[in-house]
């Protein structure tokens, strides 16, 4: 691996991209001028995973998962990396790039963004009627991957009558029967035992019935994560093969799982796509899938400024200007990111064992614990590694905390995204 001086990282499209491939001066020039806490996010990386993702799967359709990041400038970024989808054949890296959306509120980015409506298949989670109301008034040429009869009963009574797929649990994965006993996984798609009769009384009435889908899961990175899998695909192809209606797709989900510790080796994607051919062998339709994270993770590096440094009997805290309101995944799923200190003298200072705490009131507001730094001081630049899934998304304005800027890089140059929040804007909706 080696390390970028002038760009912000080199080397061409590696399979991942770690907090210390990033140029130090260049994050830290960055921070200078747009002030912390700053998420820093390089469109051109997103391509190279968009690249690397559609050549293990040549033939599938790629639709992002909005949720990961639906900023405006990932979004585009996607969108044309499927650009002239039409003029080149099914195939080619530049197979269109469609949308996988979870609410209205994703579909109306989507459709900001340039998605064609065709493009876009909104997964209806226990979907508000609002956004019922506004997907099939905006957009009815969506696909609605239902995940209840419920739903579909719902979609009938609103007299919808376009493209349709049926969301799938497939009872299979780490945890499973504990989720399903607890409702976490059964909240999401039918039992595969009872889908093809579900997907045979759709067609009986007069939706266009197109797919089958399952997500299984996040953050699929082992030999054991790509044998379930496998085991997921296999039931899907079962609905597939057992149901009367002639689909169009099987859409396997996303889950693709990025290294978030330096040590751990990326995704074989290559095993992936072929686990996912061979469970699928014997089925007849188009192969979609899903990424989120993959395509965004190692793209991202959220910058944060040490403002307090205290002496514990353990260990040393470094309290920062980013917390669990700009990153809530370590507070959430107890996630960890790497930590990388980008003082100029970082190599010069001694090892400390510090955690990394932010400003917010709450115990859990801990960016990482018990970590290896060189010694915090007051003012360092630290970076977070792998922020780009789930990061900004999920930043939000407890304890009246604004939200954070977020800065693009493309093409050697960058810009400002998403400003931060203003203390106005706190304020802003309230009447
Ligand atoms: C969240 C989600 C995804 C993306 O998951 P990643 O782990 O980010 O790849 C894909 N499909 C559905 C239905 C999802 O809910």
């Amino acid at each position: 691996m080696s390390r970028g001086n002038s760009s912000v990282a080199s080397e061409s499209n590696p399979d991942v991209r770690r907090l210390a491939d990033w140029s130090a001066g260049a994050l830290r020039e960055l921070a200078a001028e747009y002030g912390t806490p700053l998420y820093v996010q390089d469109l051109d990386r997103v391509r190279e995973n968009h690249e690397r993702l559609a050549a293990a799967f040549p033939d599938a359709g790629v639709h992002y998962a909005v949720k990961a990041n639906a900023g405006r400038a990932v979004l585009e970024t996607l969108r044309e990396a499927g650009a002239g989808a039409e003029s080149v054949p099914a195939g080619t890296k530049n197979a269109p790039v469609g949308a996988e959306c979870a609410s209205a509120g994703e579909v109306y980015r989507a459709l900001e963004a340039g998605f064609a409506p065709a493009g876009i298949h909104y997964t209806a989670v226990n979907p508000p009627a609002r956004d019922l109301a506004f997907v099939l008034e905006e957009a009815p040429e969506v696909t609605v991957v239902a995940g209840a009869r419920d739903t579909i009963t719902r979609l009938d009574e609103r007299g919808f009558s376009g493209r349709l797929a049926l969301r799938v649990h497939p009872g299979v994965g780490a945890g499973h029967s504990e989720a399903v006993a607890t409702g976490a996984d059964a909240k999401f798609g039918v039992p595969v035992d009872r889908a093809p009769g579900l997907l045979d009384a759709a067609a009986a009435r007069d939706f266009d019935v197109v797919g089958v889908h399952a997500h299984a899961g996040s953050g699929m990175l082992s030999d054991a994560d790509v044998a379930t899998h496998r085991e997921v695909v296999e039931r899907v192809a079962s609905v597939a093969r057992e149901t009367t209606v002639d689909l169009e797709f099987v859409d396997v989900g996303g889950g693709f799982g990025v290294p978030y510790r330096p040590d751990e080796a990326p995704l074989d994607l290559d095993a992936v796509a072929d686990a996912t051919r061979d469970a699928l062998a014997s089925v007849d339709a188009k192969l979609v899938v899903e990424p989120g994270r993959y395509l965004v993770a190692d793209a991202s590096v959220l910058l944060a400024t040490v403002n307090t440094v205290k002496q514990t009997a353990g260990a040393t805290l470094a309290g920062v200007d980013a917390g669990m309101t700009t990153l809530l995944r370590p507070a959430l799923y107890d996630a960890r990111h790497e930590v990388r200190s980008l003082a100029a003298d970082a190599n010069d200072r001694p090892e400390r064992r510090a955690s990394v705490v932010g400003p917010v009131c709450e115990s859990t507001d801990v960016l990482a614990e018990d970590r290896s730094l060189p010694r915090p001081e007051r003012g360092d630049l630290l970076a977070v590694g792998n922020a780009g899934a789930y990061g900004v998304e999920m930043a939000n304005q407890y304890n009246s905390r604004p939200r954070p800027a977020v800065v693009a890089l493309a093409d050697g140059d960058h810009r400002l995204v998403r400003e931060r929040d203003s203390l106005s804007d706190l304020t802003a909706s309230e009447r």
